[in-house]
């Protein structure tokens, strides 16, 4: 058969997308409220003329912009289309040894799709029975440590010392810190990358920055890590990020008040969905993301999946061992967060 010599991966699948406005859609983590009133102006002054160029190559305009809003040097930063994009030149570029990179069993689910397609050896090491990180799985022999902080889906955050501790016991290899929901309460641990030239810290615009649309992603590290990135990005392809993504993206992230207050918008609409769930008899680890990831003593996770299906909300579900009782709901506005309780009142009682 011609097909015996094509490369055959299993694929990773997103949540579900929908264009129907009366669907509460919960259930991707995209932020409830639209990108910062810059990103219009700035899409708006865009001379279209410029379309007839290829993109800046080394996506100068974006980086320079993300550099000055975190105070870092330029050879600091490196973007991508989307953080997936990043996340995958990274396991490209550093996870070679050929011994296995370790991750948590219940994690982003791209990894081992990732480790699948750049044929890069991998163990998932199991979080315990609260979904905790432990760290001394990751002191043993690797080719390389990512997780996400805080994990997803959990929403377990872990502090800056237990990541500084994963650090220590790795010089040689590169850890990837995953911090697509770090703005919405937890400490990044960009401050340590002046510390330890090991380390890679991911983010994205998807979440926090209400452009999952653009697809932008970033990555800080050492001169040494952004350097080698550049190189694995420049030899697949030189114009990965287009013009439009680029001004949007530098107009976004300049605009820092607005940021602030959609992410304190979301974190308080996330408290009160808490409190709610927890009255219902939900049980969940104290969630420091856009998403709670409760599980109910009483009820299957998949009937009430079907149930707020039916009632034209959507939240997520993973079909995957240990975690196949819970739902991943994601804040919305306090109206859907509204819509979602009223209904799970309905159900519950
Ligand atoms: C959403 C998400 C990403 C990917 O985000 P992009 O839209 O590709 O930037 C990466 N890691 C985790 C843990 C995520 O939840």
């Amino acid at each position: 058969m011609f097909e015996d010599n094509f490369r055959k991966v299993e694929p990773y699948t997103p949540g579900e997308q929908t264009n129907d406005p009366s669907v509460v859609k919960i259930n991707t983590n995209e932020c409830p409220y639209p990108p910062s009133p810059e990103v219009e102006k700035a899409l708006k002054n865009l001379d279209l003329d410029k379309l007839r160029l290829y993109p800046q190559p080394a996506c100068n305009l974006l980086v320079d912009a993300i550099a000055e809003v975190y105070g870092l040097p330029a050879d600091q930063v490196f973007v991508g289309v989307g953080s997936d994009d990043v996340l995958s030149m990274a396991f490209m570029t550093f996870f070679n040894s050929g011994k296995p990179v370790l991750f948590p069993d219940i994690t982003y689910s791209f990894y081992d799709v990732w480790a699948n397609l750049h044929g890069v050896p991998y163990k998932q090491i199991p979080l315990d029975k609260d979904f905790n990180i432990v760290k001394e799985d990751y002191y043993q022999e690797n080719g390389g440590v990512i997780f996400p902080n805080p994990n997803a889906p959990t929403g377990v955050l872990v502090g800056l010392d237990m990541i500084e501790d994963i650090l220590v016991h790795n010089p040689n290899r590169v850890v990837i810190v995953d911090e697509a929901y770090i703005d919405f309460g937890g400490e990044s641990a960009l401050p340590l990358i002046d510390k330890y030239e090991n380390l890679l810290v991911v983010q994205t615009y998807s979440k926090s920055r209400a452009l999952a649309g653009i697809r932008i992603g970033m990555a800080f590290g050492s001169k040494k890590l952004i350097k080698y990135l550049s190189d694995v990005k420049f030899s697949f392809n030189s114009y990965t990020m287009n013009t439009p993504a680029l001004v949007a993206g530098a107009a976004a992230i300049r605009d820092k008040e607005y940021f602030e207050m959609t992410v304190a918008k979301v974190i308080k609409t996330r408290e009160w969905m808490k409190e709610e769930l927890k009255k219902l008899g939900f049980e969940f680890r104290d969630s420091m993301s856009n998403f709670v990831f409760a599980t109910h003593p009483k009820y299957k996770a998949k009937d009430i999946l079907e149930y707020l299906r039916s009632n034209k909300v959507l939240v997520r579900y993973f079909n995957i061992p240990r975690i196949d009782n819970y739902l991943r709901i994601s804040v919305g506005t306090d109206e859907q967060a509204h819509k979602l309780i009223d209904l799970l009142k309905d159900y519950i009682k």
